[in-house]
């Protein structure tokens, strides 16, 4: 069959369209409504067909962009899932979340001249049509195999190396700290991005799939805990995928006042209070109903942290940025979102003190300004004298980035090997770390990353894995034998 591409000279770009700002705030539910069919159809029929797909050169995964838009044109929804699902291990969840206007459709051709394709937008139409139409099935190995793999972290670099390795017919077992599958997907990022079922859905795949979870299991030294040394014993090869959960903390008069959040914290208080769950007194303060609240920071945690503040019923939602707004590291569409749904920005500006008597009831600020770029290229800040400012806060969140846990320290492994930035040394080309048999991917390699390069890492690892094991574990096992 044939259909008509080239549309985008006649065809505008349409986005799914938005719940007003008004209904977003009143709850946690996703932003975004579902494309229709024909709205799919139509979107997806104004790429252009690239020689060289720029969209597909700057999308991690490599997807195979044109040809899933072109059968989506045509209609043939089933053979896109399966383009789309060869390279993506969880297309639904980075068309909701990619950076697309950094990544894909930031570099898709049409532009300037015409708004670019919308690449995400029909990337998760295709796979919650394959969902609702029961295409997506458990994986199914052509042989089992007797050799075992331990993954640390249900995050989805831990996920995607997951569905890879059970593929080979490996005995998969995955350990998480955490009560629930997803990791960041769960309880870093808000519902209004991603819905937390999408997640939920994908974890019962894989355990049809075979995947062993073993969930409530940290690894560590801690009570409770398996060390690392055990987990090791246990496994012919080992991945850690453990990700970056410490805070980076801010300096200055008061900020040890109560009041004073981390971002992972508020968000993961909010995030189990959608779920249900029942939070722990420490916890049940980290609330913004009602309160004036001011959020430190510019990345997409403290977008997730501004937006979240406002549908708890925060008095007032302030976000100090010590750069404009050019320079933020976080996306452009989340700006403009928290933008629509009442978020006030404070560009250019730093804290210099938090004010309060044993609580914090303020911030003090300063004005910034701009200087020369530094070495690597970005602009330096510096306070204007003079120009303090102070705004009312009850609570302060401060989403200024993370760090690797010290792994080495915390597992007693002293060999294994850490970059100057805390994160794990790994080969380049088949991510084993300083440790014979144990590798490593996503944020913990990366540090704080996207989604779709933990996807990418975890499916890279797995890669690399199955020829280690097939190279080393099972070739020793038959020199034995033999
Ligand atoms: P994680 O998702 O962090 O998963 C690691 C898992 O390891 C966790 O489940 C943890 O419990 C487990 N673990 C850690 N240590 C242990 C241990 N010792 N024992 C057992 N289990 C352990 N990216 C996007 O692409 N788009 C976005 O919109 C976006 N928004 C974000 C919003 C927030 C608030 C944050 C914090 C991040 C956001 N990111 C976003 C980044 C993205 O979430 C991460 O890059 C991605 O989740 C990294 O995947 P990972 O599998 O490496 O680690
Ligand atoms: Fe774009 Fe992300 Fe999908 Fe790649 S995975 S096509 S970057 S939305
Ligand atoms: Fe289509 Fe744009 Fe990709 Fe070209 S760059 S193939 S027009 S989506």
């Amino acid at each position: 069959m044939t259909t008509k591409m080239l549309k985008f000279v006649s065809v505008p770009q349409r986005q799914p369209d938005k719940r007003t700002a008004i209904a977003r705030r009143a709850d946690f539910d996703e932003i975004y409504e579902d494309f229709t069919p024909p709205e799919a159809t139509e979107q997806a029929s104004r790429c252009s067909q690239c020689g060289v797909p720029f969209c597909s050169v700057h999308c991690p995964l490599g997807n195979n962009i044109p040809d899933w838009l072109m059968l989506t044109a045509q209609g043939r929804l089933e053979e896109a899932y399966g383009v789309s699902s060869a390279t993506n291990t969880f297309p639904e969840i980075c068309g909701r979340i990619c950076p697309q206007d950094r990544l894909c459709e930031g570099n898709c051709v049409i532009e300037p001249g015409f708004e670019s394709v919308t690449i995400g937008a029909v990337e998760r139409y295709i796979t919650d049509t394959a969902f609702e139409k029961g295409w997506v099935k458990p994986v199914h190995p052509v042989q089992e195999r007797s050799q075992s793999i331990a993954i640390i972290g249900a995050g989805p670099a831990g996920l995607a190396a997951a569905d890879q390795l059970r593929a080979q017919g490996y005995k998969v077992h995955v350990y998480d700290r955490y009560d629930r599958v997803g990791g960041l997907l769960v309880y870093g990022i808000p519902g209004f991005k991603l819905e937390k079922d999408i997640v939920a859905r994908r974890h019962k795949l894989l355990e049809e799939g075979g995947v062993v979870f073993h969930l409530g299991q940290g690894i560590g030294d801690g009570e409770g805990e398996l060390s690392f040394a055990d987990l090791r014993s246990r496994h012919d090869a080992v991945l850690i995928a453990t990700g970056v959960y410490k805070s980076r903390e801010i300096g200055g008069p008061g900020v040890g006042l109560a009041g004073i959040e981390k971002a992972l914290d508020y968000l993961t208080a909010s995030n189990r209070r959608s779920l249900g769950d029942t939070l722990p007194p420490e916890a049940q303060a980290l609330d913004a109903a009602g309160k004036n609240v001011v959020v430190l920071g510019g990345g997409d945690t403290a977008m997730d942290c501004v937006r979240t503040a406002i549908r708890q019923g925060a008095k007032s939602v302030k976000c100090l940025y010590r750069r404009d707004k050019a320079n933020m590291p976080g996306s452009a569409r989340e700006v403009k979102n928290a933008e629509e749904e009442g978020v006030q920005f404070e560009w250019l500006a730093a804290p210099e003190a938090f004010l309060g008597e044993g609580h914090v009831s303020a911030v003090r600020a300063v004005r910034m300004k701009l200087g020369l770029p530094d070495a690597t290229g970005r602009q330096s800040v510096e306070p204007l004298e003079g120009s303090s400012f102070t705004l009312d806060a009850d609570l302060v969140i401060k989403a200024l980035g993370f760090d690797p846990e010290p792994l080495p320290q915390l597992w007693g492994q002293k060999d294994l090997a850490v970059s100057r930035w805390g994160t794990l040394k790994v080969g380049q080309k088949d991510f084993m770390t300083s440790l014979p048999g144990v590798f490593a991917a996503g944020d913990i390699v990366r540090g704080a990353s996207l989604v779709v390069w933990a996807i990418r890492d975890g499916r890279d690892a797995a890669a690399s894995m199955h020829t280690w094991i097939q190279e080393n574990v099972t070739a020793t096992a038959k020199a034995e034998q033999g």
